[in-house]
């Protein structure tokens, strides 16, 4: 059993208290005691003296004998007198008169030699004894003395005796009072220790109590005491304390939640490693890009984590070295490239920041920079190839074909054919250029879907009936007035037709449909977009080449697109004006046979009538 500090107080004062009171208790009792026998005893010695007195004037009196019964009348008398025993005893310790002892008995009456106060008397004068008297029966304090008995004979002993029962109640009634003082201040002694124990212990309890909060957490809890001595230094000290502490925790919550602040809204990944490569953090752009939580991440070796040969490589070498390394990874399942800027962080110890790797997700700056290369490669490629069969011609022409009039015209017509396709080039790179650049501004004007179709195929219908092919068109009646830049929009139609009719045998059809676009989750259509679908009975594109097409210079077939005067940049002009006005381009197949592109766009403007449009504007 644990017992708390204030019993322990209590208990101790109480024990402190109580060894006091009985040792002084019983000290007074003994010397009290002591007193009143030794006043006692001189009283008995002066009354035996006295006694001794009248025995001695009875041998000098004029009376002639001393008789046994004058003796013994005379110790009767002084005992009543005296209100004690008398004895009166030979030098063989015979008893002579006793006043407690009648005349008959006398004889019968026992030795008193072996009695100490009466030995002590014959051998020094006097003696004294306290005990139970054989005779009374009770406890008597007994002074005897020597009598010196006339014409020579051997002295006898005159003893006087008094009962200790005065004494001994005397006593008994000090003892009372004594016990009743002694409990009284024990009760009070009880009392004040509890109280003493509770005024020390009460704020020490406070104190506890205080220090148990701030254990758990709470550096808020103060310690409320006015006092001066030991305690209150203790809790002013510990208050101070729980200031300097709430001020460090406040610190600390800051700066843990500016690091935090700074570590989850970086786009950076960020993992921080200990002295052994085990992770003490990652930050939320480094779960994302390995799919990994930060719970499963930490106090877990690097290597075992990420399982990258090169990253286990780059954090031993900085482990060793400690000095910062750089490098770069390729994540196996999603193909991102992560730039990685290790520095050593100082940490010696296990758990303790040893190096900060820093992941740059390069995968799209890689991706431009290949898509750059392939471009400037592209390009060159197919400037190249209508320039190098320009000069050949023209060398061959100064070589003595334009002596020949067939042949020069030939050659003159091919020169014109591929100065046509280069100036074709570079219009379209223009062009794209212009669009990517912003310096094309898209006008945002009502446009009704029909009349962009009709508008389309003015100029398309030429050149598809020159193919034999059927134009069809099936607009949906109810389609909505769209937002957009009316020359751009023909532009966009125009490729894609131009395209279908180009990748389209002779004598195929080639549909334009115009129609709300299905909603995503209901059957219902949607309000807010339309789908413009050109579909052909052509020779279709290979689904792996589908979302690749939109690229510049892709082609599916570069000879057959050159053939049919293709520069390979169409579709990403396309692309371009359909995103500039918000919407999305993609192709599918087209069943049985054939291609489908379908551009949705939104309506902006909303179901407004094109006279609503006019009205809104003029206001
Ligand atoms: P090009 O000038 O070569 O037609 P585009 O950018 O317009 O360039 O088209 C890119 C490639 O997409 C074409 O070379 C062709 O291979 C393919 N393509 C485009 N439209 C169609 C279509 N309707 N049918 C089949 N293939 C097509």
């Amino acid at each position: 059993m644990s017992w708390s500090i204030r019993w322990k107080i209590a208990v101790g004062i109480l024990l402190a208290v109580a060894c006091g009171l009985l040792i002084a208790g019983w000290m007074t009792l003994r010397s009290l005691e002591q007193r009143s026998l030794t006043q006692f005893g001189e009283t008995l010695e002066a009354r035996t003296k006295l006694v001794e007195y009248v025995f001695q004037s009875l041998f000098h009196s004029s009376i002639p004998s001393v008789t046994p019964s004058r003796l013994q009348d005379l110790a009767r008398d002084l005992g009543s007198r005296y209100s004690a025993r008398v004895t009166l005893i030979a030098s063989d310790g015979t008893v002579l008169a006793d006043s407690a002892v009648r005349d008959v008995d006398l004889p019968a009456l026992e030795n008193h030699a072996s009695r100490p106060e009466v030995t002590q008397a014959f051998a020094t004068g006097q003696g004294q004894d306290v005990r139970l008297s054989h005779t009374t029966g009770e406890r008597m304090m007994y002074h005897a003395r020597l009598l010196r008995v006339p014409h020579d004979r051997a002295p006898w002993v005159v003893r006087v005796a008094l009962p200790l029962a005065q004494v001994d109640r005397a006593s008994d009634e000090f003892k009372r009072q004594l016990f009743l003082g002694v409990g009284v201040a024990f009760l009070l002694a009880v009392t004040l220790s509890i109280w003493l124990a509770h005024s020390i212990t009460k704020p020490l309890s406070e104190i506890a109590s205080a220090a148990q909060a701030l254990s758990t957490g709470n550096s808020t809890m103060r310690i409320k005491t006015t006092a001066q001595d030991e305690v209150g230094l203790l809790a002013s000290a510990l208050n101070q304390m729980a200031d300097q502490l709430h001020t460090k925790i406040e610190e600390l919550s800051e700066d843990r939640a500016q690091l935090l602040a700074v570590l989850t809204s970086m786009v950076e990944g960020v993992m921080v490693l200990d002295i052994r490569g085990h992770v003490l953090q990652i930050n939320p752009a480094l779960e994302r890009m390995f799919g990994i939580s930060r719970v499963e991440a930490r106090g877990r070796p690097c290597a075992e984590l990420f399982r990258h040969q090169r990253l286990n490589n780059l954090v031993s070498t900085i482990l060793q070295a400690r000095t910062p390394h750089e490098d770069e990874i390729v994540l196996p399942l999603s193909r991102r490239h992560l730039h990685i800027e290790a520095s050593p962080a100082g940490g010696e110890r296990d758990n303790e920041a040893c190096i900060v790797l820093v992941f740059h997700d390069v995968t799209d700056l890689r991706r431009l920079e290949k898509i750059r290369k392939d471009f400037v490669a592209n390009v060159s490629h197919e400037l190249r190839t209508p320039l190098t069969s320009i000069k050949g011609y023209v060398e061959a022409l100064l070589d003595g074909g334009k002596d020949d009039p067939s042949v020069a015209g030939r050659f003159l017509d091919i020169i014109l054919k591929q100065s046509d396709r280069l100036n074709l080039i570079i219009e379209d790179l223009l062009e794209l250029s212009k669009i990517e650049s912003g310096q094309i501004s898209l006008r945002e004007e009502p446009i009704e879907v029909r009349a962009l179709v009709d508008r389309t195929l003015s100029t398309i219908k030429p050149i598809a009936d020159r193919k034999g092919h059927r134009l069809v068109t099936a607009l949906d009646p109810s389609l909505p007035l769209i937002a957009g830049d009316d020359d751009r929009l023909v532009q966009v139609l125009t490729n894609l037709l131009d395209n279908a009719i180009k990748y389209t045998p002779g004598g195929g059809t080639i549909t334009i449909r115009g129609t709300p676009s299905p909603s995503p989750h209901t059957a219902e259509p949607s309000l807010n977009t339309i789908d413009l679908i050109v579909a052909d009975t052509g020779i279709g594109i290979p689904e792996k080449d589908r979302p690749r097409i939109f690229e510049r210079f892709y082609r599916v077939d570069k000879a057959r697109s050159r053939d049919l005067g293709g520069t390979g940049l169409g579709l990403a002009i396309v692309k371009h004006l359909v995103e500039g006005h918000g919407g999305q381009v993609w192709v599918e197949a087209n069943y049985p046979q054939g291609s489908r592109f379908v551009v949705r766009l939104p309506i902006k403007g909303g179901k407004r009538s094109l006279a609503q449009w006019n009205q809104d504007s003029t206001v």
